[in-house]
This record gives structure tokens, C-alpha cells and sequence, in this order.
């Protein structure tokens, strides 16, 4: 039997949700820790504190309910994760998590790893912004360091004369340092989430490929349509970083694999990855099971992939085209597609709301179903 053991989740979004929903199958209470009382996670999770993320007190308190204690985002004030840290284990830890929301941090540690990042420089005003640019030559991606997510605080300058413009025009670049970044004019995106215990034992789960519209994810393929070798690399890449940093728990490693093959890391993220739920369904075990079992001291699962699958995300944009209702019976009538729906009471255009993964017998096959399911769901 198992013990009784409670998960603390920082943050109460989707990913949040999706762990809580793998813990409890496997019988461990979550308690989530959110602004909001009525969140994705808190939707199911066995208690919710509902406080803003720097009340040091509420982060208390989710420590104290918690066995250990794992955060769903990193664009949070890790001084409430480090107060977590001193109560209870937090997986992965807080020096992880420093790295991982800090994109010249980020940058930097994967250099001195020895592994291949685009070109770039870390700029502070706009008279560095344009020499940054004249020496990387442009087309460039300016990102803020920190705060970031789904392309937002991101710009591409195309000229040069555009670079003061675009540095003052970023949001955020008042506040902390800019990457300056070439831009990478890759084959394809792919990723690997890598989970690592406390022992040290690794397992990466199939390279997924990924598409990206307006930055933010919108198809995950998987296996991935890309050479062995490169599937070998992408996962040799993300073992070697969960290794440096000492991951325990899961570890995402956004690549780009360019023209003539080699693979360069964009980013990383210290946790379960929207380019992962293609676990659910298309792996023996799902990247959110793996979360739990590694928090709880419990053996790593199999990662093999089941059959091809495919997962398309559902932004506000499919509410939006449909006054508020979506067609889910369209979806729910494609032989082998799955509806997951975040819970979210409000959308937006851009805001993930859910996704629809398919499995099928080919890759192809898989991906025409779920293009197929997502545009039924939209359509009026
Ligand atoms: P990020 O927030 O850094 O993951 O960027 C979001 C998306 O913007 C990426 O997944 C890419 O599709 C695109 N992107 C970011 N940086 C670059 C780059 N240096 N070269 C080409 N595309 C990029």
C-alpha cells in the first residue's frame, strides 16, 4: 500500500491540473497553490490555497500541507519556491528553477555545459541593442531575460535601422536585460522532456516534433519526421542538461534542429511541457505520472511510445470563431481522438484552453485526424 503522501503544486494552471489528475489516480492528494479559488488545478485537487505567488505566508502553508512540493510554472518570484525548499523537498530544486527563468542564466550554464545555442549577446540599452545586431547580422529575435512566455516580450528586427525601435518597443526591456538572438532559419522544432530521479537514473520520453504559430505551440508530432541521428542527438542534448543541472523531476529541452542537422537549444523548462501531453495517451507512462512517481520516491515508468500520436492545442481562438461553443460531439466522433479541456471559466484569443490529442497507425494518419478534429470543433 502506498503511503499516504501529499503533492504540493505551485500554480494552478493546466499542467497543474493534469498532475493532480495522474497523482490521484495513483491515490496521493495535491494541494495547489493559485490566485484564483476557481482554477484548473483547484478543480481537482484535494485542498487549494488561494493567494497571490509572493505571499510567503500562503507558501508556508502549502508546505506545510505538502509531503513535497514541485511549481508548474517558472515565470514566478523564486524567493516563495526557496521558503518552500526550507520546509519540504521541492523537485526540481530552487537553483533549477534560478537557471531555467532567466534566459542569460539559462543561456550561459548550457554554454559552459558545452551545448550549442543560437548566436547572441545580452544587451541593456538600445545603443547595445543596435551593435548587437550589426554583429550578429540581422534577422535577429530580441527577448527579454525574464517573464517571457508564448512569444510574448519578443520581437524579430529584419534591418538594422530597426533595432533601437524594436529594444525600446519591448515590453519589459526597462525592467531587466534583453537577449539579442540570430535568428535560426531552422528544419524543424523539436523537444524532449527528460525525467531524472533522485538516484540519478534518466529516461527521455520520444522526441517531439513541434509547430509553432505566432510563438506559441500548436502541433506536437510524434515520433518525430527527422533523421535517428538527430532523435539520438536531441536526447543525448537533453540527458546532458538534466545531468548539469541536477534535474530531479522533469526537465524540457525546446530545440532547434537546423538545415544542415545540428541541433541548437532555445530553451528549457523544469517541468512538465505542453509539448509532453502527447504522453498521456501516446506513452506507457504519461510525463505527469513521471512527475509524481519521481516527488514520491516512487520507480520511473516505461516512456515507450504506445503508436504515432499527434496533439493540437485549443486556444481561445476555436471559442472565439464559435460565440463561446465549440462543437466537442465533431471532435468526439473522430475514431481515436481524446478532448481534454483545462476547466478555464473565461477565454481569449491566444489563452490554451485545451488540446485534442489522436493516435493512429501512421503519423500522417494521426495528424489528418487531429487537424480534422480541431477545425470540426471550430467551425460554425
Ligand atoms: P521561445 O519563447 O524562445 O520559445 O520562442 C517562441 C518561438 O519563437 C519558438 O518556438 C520559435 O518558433 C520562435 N523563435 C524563437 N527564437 C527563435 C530564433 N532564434 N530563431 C528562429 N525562431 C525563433
Amino acid at each position: 500500500m502506498f503511503p499516504n503522501l501529499t503533492i504540493g503544486i505551485f500554480g494552478g494552471g493546466q499542467l497543474g491540473r493534469m498532475l493532480a489528475m495522474a497523482a490521484r489516480a495513483m491515490d496521493y492528494r495535491t494541494v495547489s497553490l493559485d490566485p484564483a479559488e476557481d482554477c484548473p488545478a483547484s478543480q481537482v485537487s484535494d485542498w487549494h490555497v488561494a493567494a497571490d505567488y509572493d505571499d510567503l505566508s500562503a507558501a508556508e502553508e502549502l508546505a506545510e500541507r505538502s509531503d513535497v512540493v514541485t511549481y508548474e510554472f517558472e515565470n514566478v518570484d523564486a524567493t516563495a519556491i526557496e521558503r518552500i525548499a526550507e520546509l519540504k523537498p521541492v523537485f526540481p530544486s530552487p537553483s533549477v528553477l534560478r537557471v531555467c527563468q532567466d534566459r542569460e542564466i539559462e543561456k550561459k550554464s548550457l554554454n559552459e555545459m558545452g551545448i550549442g545555442v543560437p548566436e547572441f549577446r545580452v544587451v541593456r540599452n538600445g545603443n547595445e541593442a543596435v551593435d548587437a545586431v550589426s554583429e550578429i547580422g540581422v534577422p535577429v529575435v530580441m527577448k527579454t531575460t525574464r517573464w517571457g512566455y508564448d512569444g510574448k516580450g519578443q520581437s524579430v528586427v529584419r534591418d538594422v535601422h530597426d533595432a533601437r525601435s524594436a529594444f525600446e518597443g519591448l515590453e519589459g526591456a526597462n525592467k531587466v536585460p534583453v537577449i539579442v538572438e540570430g535568428f535560426v532559419d531552422f528544419e524543424m522544432e523539436v523537444s524532449v522532456v527528460c525525467a531524472r530521479d533522485l538516484s540519478g537514473e534518466m529516461r527521455t520520453f520520444p522526441v517531439s516534433e513541434n509547430v509553432h504559430v505566432g510563438g506559441i505551440l500548436d502541433t506536437s508530432i510524434v515520433p518525430a519526421r527527422c533523421s535517428d541521428t538527430v532523435k539520438a542527438e536531441a536526447e543525448q542534448v537533453a540527458m546532458r542538461i538534466a545531468n548539469g543541472l541536477d534535474v530531479v523531476g522533469l526537465i524540457a529541452v525546446e530545440m532547434f534542429v537546423t538545415r544542415d542537422g545540428e541541433v541548437l537549444v532555445n530553451e528549457l523548462a523544469p517541468r512538465p511541457h505542453n509539448s509532453g501531453h502527447y504522453t498521456i495517451e501516446g506513452c506507457v507512462t504519461s510525463q505527469f505520472e513521471q512527475l509524481a512517481r519521481i516527488m514520491v520516491g516512487m520507480p520511473i515508468g516505461d516512456v515507450s511510445l504506445r503508436s504515432p500520436t499527434v496533439m493540437v492545442n485549443l486556444l481561445g481562438d476555436v471559442w472565439e470563431s464559435t460565440g463561446g461553443a465549440p462543437d466537442w460531439a465533431s471532435v468526439l466522433r473522430m475514431s481515436g481522438a481524446h478532448l481534454h479541456l483545462y476547466g478555464k471559466s473565461s477565454y481569449r484569443v491566444g489563452r490554451k484552453m485545451g488540446h485534442i490529442t489522436v493516435s493512429g497507425d501512421t503519423v500522417e494518419e494521426a495528424l489528418a485526424v487531429a487537424v480534422a478534429a480541431r477545425d470540426a470543433a471550430a467551425r460554425t
